[in-house]
């Protein structure tokens, strides 16, 4: 009998995988499926970052890299950050890996023992919760409400510190909410964890720019008082909709660096070539590709919101960022996941359950808008007859 460790009965997954998987199938068998499921932008990555990767083949670039990535991909992404967000960092602190995932992978592995305590969002995105669960250390979930315009509450989350709390991650804009944290909860929260030196924070900023209404997006790097202690993560699948690239960075802070570039080494060597070069393109290039792309999630925003809040049973609040929204279905009398696993199978519409980002999701479930306007509105006709028709399970 193969003998397993404990962790890895503990680790779990992304449902949006399995999903997307059974919605495949499906289409697969002649059923006209609409996938409102997955969080990946339904755009080509541009022109002119595909041409740079096919180049840098064509130039040569076959062979290893620095495991830390290029240099003056290293160097666009500090460009890019002072560009975007004014605020300085050494091209040094930046680590190129393949996707924003990994870098919190790392670093949960980094903060994360038994006895330990990590802070995460719930709902969230579910591989804090995974690793977190992997590592041994007690995950302890910050509430992200509707009530609160899905941000965390500074005060909240601040009580929730304790002596052996060592990471806290924050997403903003988030996923699965659409949720924006507002500057002045950012700086409360700043202000309160001066009094917790030893708790890390993981700031996930992957949609970064994918951000509406005038907000203002907020960089955690932007505050001296934390900086020591502040890992960034983000990456190029959303902004340049380059999903399948496996292109993120993150930002760490002093050592920390060093454990990072370790686990690089040891893990996956260095980031395929080609894709650095396409990077590179996409930071230092054009940008209207990328405007063009948040405009058009910015209208579908509003025709999503607009037809969910129709539904009956359903209320939808304005999501103020990233490609979610994140309906709230109780008054429809079914469960999120019995709703979304329904009406997969008897309308052809791929939703994910609230549950599935944490037990603070039941109630609700994610739609995410990186589909075609046209889908959208098919898939909203569907969901409103099966909201009619259909008693709930
Ligand atoms: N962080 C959040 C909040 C996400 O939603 C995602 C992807 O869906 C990621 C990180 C991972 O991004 P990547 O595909 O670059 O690994």
């Amino acid at each position: 009998m193969l003998k397993t460790i404990a962790a890895f009965e503990r680790i779990g997954e992304e449902n949006a995988f399995a999903v997307l998987a059974r919605a495949n199938a499906l289409a697969a068998q002649g059923r006209d499926i609409i996938n409102l499921g997955i969080g990946q932008p339904d755009f080509r990555t541009p022109d002119h970052v595909v041409e740079a990767a096919v180049k840098a083949l064509r130039d040569g670039h076959h062979g290893y890299t620095p495991a830390v990535g290029i240099a003056p991909l290293r160097e666009a992404v500090a460009a890019d950050l002072y560009r975007r967000h004014a605020v300085t960092v050494s091209p040094d602190e930046v680590m190129i890996l393949p996707g924003g995932k990994p870098a919190m992978f790392m670093c949960i592995l980094m903060f994360g023992e038994p006895g330990a305590e990590i802070l995460y969002p719930d709902p969230g995105f579910p591989i804090y919760r995974s690793m977190i669960d992997f590592t041994g250390a007690r995950a302890v979930p910050v509430p992200i409400c509707e009530e609160n315009a899905f941000s965390f509450s500074a005060e909240e989350t601040l009580a929730l510190i304790t002596p052996r709390t060592r990471l806290l991650i924050l997403n903003s804009p988030a996923n699965p909410t659409g949720g924006v944290t507002p500057r002045r909860e950012v700086e409360k929260l700043v202000a309160g964890l001066e009094r917790f030196p030893d708790v890390a924070i993981l700031s996930d900023e992957i949609y970064d720019n994918m951000i509406y209404d005038g907000e203002a997006h907020v960089c955690l790097l932007a505050y001296p008082a934390i900086r020591d202690r502040l890992i960034l993560l983000n990456g190029w699948s959303k902004t340049y909709a380059m999903t399948g690239w496996r292109l993120g960075y993150a930002v760490w802070p002093g050592k920390l660096y060093d454990y990072a570039r370790k686990l690089a080494v040891n893990l996956h060597s260095c980031v395929n070539a080609a894709a650095q070069y396409g990077g590179l393109a996409a930071l230092s290039g054009p940008q209207d590709a990328a405007c063009h792309m948040v405009a058009e999630f910015d209208r579908r925003r509003r025709v999503v919101v607009e037809g969910l809040n129709r539904l009956p049973g359903i209320s939808c609040a304005t999501p103020k960022g990233a490609f979610y929204a994140f309906p709230n279905i109780t008054r429809t009398g079914w469960t999120a996941k019995a709703l979304a696993s329904a009406l997969l199978d008897e309308a052809g519409v791929a939703i994910i359950g609230g549950p599935d980002f944490g037990v603070l999701g039941e109630g609700y479930v994610r739609v995410s808008y990186a589909n075609s306007t046209q889908n959208i509105a098919t898939a909203l006709t569907r969901m409103e007859e099966f909201l009619t028709t259909r008693k709930a399970a």
